[in-house]
């Protein structure tokens, strides 16, 4: 019996999975007899144990069918990638800041590249959550356009992620405001989706920052170093474009 499409589809848990487990294949990886893509496995580890976190939490959520359907999910892959993601970021901890900011680069890349595979196969009464996705991949679902930049900060005291080329109408809400003199200002509001973007590379780029990966809310991250997600509003990257002009007229 020929292949179907539908057989074909992989969920991106599966993906993740085959990522993580598949033995590497890449001619130069064969002869050296070391791989070099430990890293990309390391990144679909630690975005298979967030993504799985998410789905529990959903699945804690929503009305029962749905439920059932993320408790589903969960199950095929948590209880073996939980601990492997633990580890992982154990493993990372005492690096240098130049080899944690490669990995978040390495994990955007990852997230970019694995949302090609839906997170759950299309079915019946599925069309809603599509429009959910990026709740639970942030980073995969954002559009193709943006540019990320991961840099080390002053001092090597911080990580600096920048979220460029944001397509306006995904990104921002323009809100009139009436200014403190009563003028009509436009104030410019993060959408939902930009929202959960900035949240989710804060978590990646907490995740990096210690030694518990497992838990972002422990004061040992935040002692590290410091992580800052910026994301321009239409009106400052204006003015800087104007700022920029004027200096080279
Ligand atoms: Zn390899």
């Amino acid at each position: 019996m020929p292949e179907t499409k539908a057989a074909k589809i992989r969920t991106r848990v599966e993906a993740l999975r085959a990522m993580i487990d598949n033995e590497c294949t890449a001619p130069v990886c064969r002869e050296s007899g070391s791989c070099r893509h430990e890293g990309e496995k390391e990144a679909a580890r630690h975005m298979l144990g967030r993504l799985l976190d998410k789905l529990k939490g959903a699945a804690t959520d929503e009305h029962e069918e749905r439920a059932e359907l993320w408790a589903e999910i969960y199950k095929r892959g948590y209880d073996s990638q939980g601990n492997t993601y633990r580890k992982g970021a154990k493993y990372r901890a005492g690096q240098p800041m130049k080899e944690r900011i490669s990995q978040i680069r390495t994990h955007i890349k990852i997230a970019r590249r694995t949302a090609k595979s839906p997170l759950v196969p299309d079915g019946p009464g599925l069309a809603s959550q599509a429009l959910q996705t990026y709740r639970f991949d942030p980073i995969g679902e954002a559009p193709e356009q943006i540019k990320f930049r991961v840099r080390i900060g002053a001092g090597y005291g911080s990580v600096r992620i920048s979220i460029d080329n944001i397509p306006e109408d995904w990104g921002w809400i323009a809100e009139e405001v009436a200014d403190y003199q009563g003028e009509i200002v436009t104030r410019w509001k993060r959408t939902p989706a930009l929202n959960d973007l900035v949240t989710e590379l804060k978590a990646i780029g907490e995740a990096y920052n210690a030694d518990h990966g497992s838990n972002l809310s422990t004061d040992s991250f935040m002692k590290a170093f410091y992580v800052f997600v910026k994301a321009d509003d239409p009106e400052t990257l204006a003015l800087r474009s104007d700022g920029h002009r004027t200096r080279h007229s």
